[in-house]
């Protein structure tokens, strides 16, 4: 479904990630582990169209994406939900979630269904739908993020970092809505800190480690592996 091949991004003239190869099966639910500055959100805003690759190509269901606006990237199914939420604070809830769907503007009675199905997911985002998004807890501007990205109806929906911040049993309530999406049909690249947590839910993943792709493998792979055990998992 996706293909990112040989992809390298710089800031001026800083190299913020080099060579990377990912590669995304339809259904899926991949992981990108590593620390802080390792390149994930670079290679999330790169799939997004927020970053142009100097090198490489990005392919999404055998077309090439890399240099296609972002709301076109939208459009053809990708659909983002950045690390920080990145909300409308001052704007409420419900209008929060209808920006996600500004894509799909013609086709009201899509939006409301999308709408709706956001609010089943997350039934406490229709009592508050007429709040602020600003004056919600951490785990409820996660879920207007998530939702907002929904409303975009994506095939794969990109998460930057959803459990940072969070309360374990948030955390614990995020990755079981995560993966529900997944089971609805959504294909899932997902960034995470929270190894432990990302790898019981995902098939495959991706170590990062200063800008370049250091260890690859199935999550079981993965949860095995002592470097990763010892620099992600804490074991
Ligand atoms: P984080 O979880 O902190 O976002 P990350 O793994 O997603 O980490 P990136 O945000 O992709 O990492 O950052 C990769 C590198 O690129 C870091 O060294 C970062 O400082 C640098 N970087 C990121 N954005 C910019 C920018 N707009 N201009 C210059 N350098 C940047």
């Amino acid at each position: 479904m996706l293909k990112i091949n040989n992809v390298s991004v710089k800031y001026g003239s800083f190299t913020a990630i080099r060579d990377i190869n990912i590669e995304v099966e339809e259904g899926e639910i991949v992981v990108l582990l590593g620390a802080n500055g390792a390149g994930k959100s670079t290679t999330f805003n790169t799939v997004s169209g927020l970053n142009r690759p100097f090198q490489g190509e990005v392919i999404f269901e055998g077309s090439r994406i890399d240099k296609m606006s972002p709301d076109r990237i939208v459009k053809a199914g990708i659909a983002q939900c950045a690390e920080g939420r990145k909300l409308f604070p001052a704007m409420s809830v419900l209008e929060n979630l209808k920006m996600g769907g500004y894509v799909h503007r013609r086709h009201r009675d899509q939006i409301k269904k999308t709408l709706e199905h956001v609010f089943e997911l997350f039934p406490i985002l229709e009592e508050k739908k007429d709040d602020p998004a600003g004056s919600l807890s951490g785990g409820q501007q996660q879920m207007v993020a998530i939702g907002r990205a929904l409303m975009a109806k994506p095939k794969l929906m990109m998460l930057d970092e959803p459990s940072i911040g969070l309360a374990p049993l948030i955390v614990e309530q995020m990755f079981e809505v995560i993966q529900q999406i997944n089971k609805e049909g959504t294909t899932i690249l997902l960034a995470e800190q929270n190894a432990n947590a990302a790898l019981k839910i995902a098939t495959k993943g991706y170590v990062f480690e200063s800008g370049a792709v250091v260890v690859e493998g199935t999550s079981e792979e993965l949860f095995t592996n002592d470097e990763v055990r010892k620099a992600y998992i804490g074991a």
